[in-house]
């Protein structure tokens, strides 16, 4: 496929803007030749408007039409063959394995949601039956479902150039609620959105689908994402990246006449505690989990365990000498690009630099021609951590801190001043359970996924995943941007009151004619409503 540089407009290629950039070869260090246009804003604009016109037609789509459309990407994604791979390995030195995976993993989520569709219970139909002769006064027959929210605004990120990106989870649970979507693209693989845009096209194309269902728009500065979302068409927001990015997102779009919900997923430490007794029966195989889980991507996970809570004795020593000798050992991964590997050399530098931290192991960029970053340990202590904000910052890579505390008491009060986070992991054995509940007592407070005797890395797409948390990890902690649940971002509820029959969406008419399960009255069923 011939990479052009332009944004995908409702189905139709633009590239009215001057200013230009062109994608990274992370590798080498050298730009593509192709140049990517900056949005501009009549561009935006256009956007916008055909996807407003495109919801006036999905919105009262029926579930089985958009599923059959998610279906179709999933056919013209695959149709892009290999060459996908290649381009994309090009830009973000993921590996031609990672990306294959990764691709699975994000048709897979769009199969899922068909499957959801089809289904039909994600509507969430409830009915509280009139009761006419209800005393003292009767009640009204009252029924509620969600329906789609409209226009979203989703932002790639870079470190999943397909299943955080233009046809990613965001995207995905966006389209299944009938909305719009237009893709902000990530400038760290701006051909990679292309590919993927024109595959999405396709499937608009030959499912006759509404053309402003989808665009792409391409940029590199912050203007470009300002403007989306700042624009009165734009009725929600999806994004994954730095807690910078997403809280000036979520402040432009609270500021706005009209504010809108921005689910933003941002930075995450992912907080992991290895109790005693877990250490002295296995202490090698927590050396191999660890490291491999910390250096996993180059460690570009939002999932990364980036702080490991220890108890100050001899075995915790003879275990991080154990983690710094392997992660010495593991051959560096290449980052993203070049704004990632400054950005991780500034955190680590600020991090190293504070009092009670020792870098134990790396700390540095490596010379090396591709973008690069020593594996690197740090630790300090817990009264240290607790005094001092700063060192619970995320480091975007390969990188872990331990903190050393002194007594089952001190690791409690260290892990009630944790901020919000994605995950928390515990590993600790079977006669350690009641002390594992009292921590698990505080981290649940703190978190979204709590895990057991594993590692962060690795997030399931299933119905029951959260993949969320409180502030900063995510601005909409009620929310999940991976599993099915995903959808409800994209939908709100309305109740319809005392409505006749003929007037009620399909998913609430006393018939069923969906044949959906439904909530009536307390009970669950599928049965129609009584005469
Ligand atoms: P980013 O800086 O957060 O950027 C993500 C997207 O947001 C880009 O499209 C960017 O556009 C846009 N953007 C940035 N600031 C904006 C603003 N003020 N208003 C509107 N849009 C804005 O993420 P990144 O480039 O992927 O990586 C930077 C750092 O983010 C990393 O070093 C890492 O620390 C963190 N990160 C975290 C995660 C995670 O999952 N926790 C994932 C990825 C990155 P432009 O680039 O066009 O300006």
């Amino acid at each position: 496929m011939m990479i052009t540089g332009e944004h995908f407009i409702a189905g139709e290629r633009s590239k009215a803007g001057t200013q230009q950039f062109a994608s990274h070869n992370p590798r080498t260090r050298h730009d593509g030749q192709t140049q990517f246009a900056e949005a501009t804003a009549g561009e935006i604009e256009r956007c916008v408007t055909a996807a407003q016109s495109a919801y006036a037609i999905t919105r009262h789509m029926p579930a089985a039409q958009l599923a059959d459309f998610l279906d179709q990407v999933v056919e013209e994604i695959m149709a892009l063959g290999d060459e996908l791979l290649q381009i994309t390995d090009e830009e973000t030195a993921l590996g031609i394995p990672r990306l294959t995976g990764e691709r699975a993993r994000t048709t897979g989520q769009l199969t899922q949601f068909a499957g959801l569709l089809r289904e039909g219970a994600y509507v969430e139909a409830i009915i509280d039956t009139a009761q006419p002769d209800r005393q003292p006064a009767p009640r009204p027959s009252i029924r509620r479902m969600l329906q789609p929210i409209g226009p979203v605004a989703v932002f790639s990120a870079s470190n999943f150039p397909y299943a955080f990106a233009t046809a990613g989870g965001d995207t995905a649970s966006a389209w299944a609620a009938g909305c719009p979507v237009i893709v902000k693209g990530h400038p760290a693989h701006p051909m990679t959105s292309e590919y993927f845009a024109h595959a999405i096209n396709r499937a608009i194309e030959k499912t006759g689908f509404p053309a402003g269902f989808f665009s792409l728009i391409q940029g590199s500065s912050v203007a470009v994402g300002q403007t989306l979302i700042t624009n009165p068409g734009i009725a929600a927001v999806g994004f994954t990246g730095s807690l910078t990015a997403g809280r000036a997102i979520y402040d432009a779009a609270a500021a706005r006449p009209t504010p809108i919900p921005v689910y933003a997923e941002m930075g995450s430490v992912n907080p992991v505690v290895i109790l005693p007794g877990a250490l002295a029966a296995r202490s090698a195989d927590l050396v191999e989990g660890l490291v491999g889980s910390v250096t996993m991507g180059t460690g570009q996970f939002c999932t990364n365990p980036g702080i490991v809570f220890m108890m100050d004795d001899d075995a915790t020593a003879g275990f991080i000498d154990g983690v710094v000798e392997k992660m010495r050992e593991t051959q560096p991964g290449v980052l993203l690009n070049p704004q990632i590997q400054q950005g991780l050399s500034k955190a680590v530098s600020a991090t190293a630099a504070r009092q009670g931290v020792e870098n134990l192991l790396g700390g540095h960029e490596l010379d090396t021609p591709a973008c690069g970053y020593a594996h690197t340990v740090l630790k300090t202590r817990s009264d240290f951590f607790r005094a001092d904000h700063a060192l619970h910052q995320e480091h975007f890579g390969p990188v872990t801190l331990f903190v050393l505390c002194e007594s089952a008491d001190d690791l409690l009060l260290t892990l009630n001043a944790l901020e919000g986070n994605l995950t928390a992991t515990i590993h600790a054995e079977t006669d350690e359970i009641e002390a594992a509940g009292a921590l698990l007592g505080i981290l649940r407070e703190k978190v979204g996924r709590l895990i057991w005797n594993g590692f962060p890395t690795g997030v399931e797409v299933v119905y029951a995943m959260q993949h969320g948390g409180p502030y900063p990890a995510t601005t909409a902690p009620a929310t999940t941007s991976v599993g099915m649940t995903a959808i409800k971002r994209f939908m709100r509820p309305v109740a319809y009151q005392n409505m006749p029959d003929a007037l009620l969406p399909d998913a609430l008419k006393d018939a069923n004619p969906l044949g959906i399960w439904r909530t009536v009255d307390n009970a669950l069923t599928r049965q129609p409503l009584d005469g």
